[in-house]
């Protein structure tokens, strides 16, 4: 008797942010979403989004956001408009003065406060982890 083939659940995944600090979290997600979506911005990801049959939405399909990391991204939503994909800009943050800037690079000292001894981290990617 021929066994009926079950269709495969897909296979789901989270993103694993790389940076400590919680503004840098949220990017890291958002970089990584942008990527993998091929969204310019978050404003055109989240436009992408409201159609389901987008290119967007099919490719985040298999994601798994936290409602932790939901709320991390919600919160930090007006940095989140910094972020650009191709080509990638990310945010710098002074933990000493706590500004945060768009940049396409680390900057090795902090240049936006007067006298700020900070030393700025950048934002990355986040990892794709299957679950
Ligand atoms: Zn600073």
């Amino acid at each position: 008797m021929p066994t009926t083939r079950k269709p495969r659940p897909p296979k789901l995944h989270r993103f694993d942010p790389v940076s400590n600090r919680p503004v840098l979290r949220a990017a890291d997600i958002v970089t990584a979403a942008l990527k993998l979506a091929g969204a310019t911005d978050i404003d055109a990801l989240i436009a992408d989004l409201r159609n389901p049959e987008s290119v967007a939405a099919t490719k985040l399909k298999t994601i798994q956001f936290t409602e932790a990391q939901l709320d991390l991204i919600d919160r930090y939503a007006g940095h989140m408009r910094l972020l650009r994909n191709k080509p990638t800009v990310a945010i710098n943050e002074c933990p000493t003065c706590g500004l945060v800037w768009a940049a396409t690079a680390k900057q090795s000292k902090c240049t936006l406060t007067r006298d700020c001894d900070g030393i700025p981290a950048k934002s990355g990617t986040a990892k794709r982890i299957a679950l």
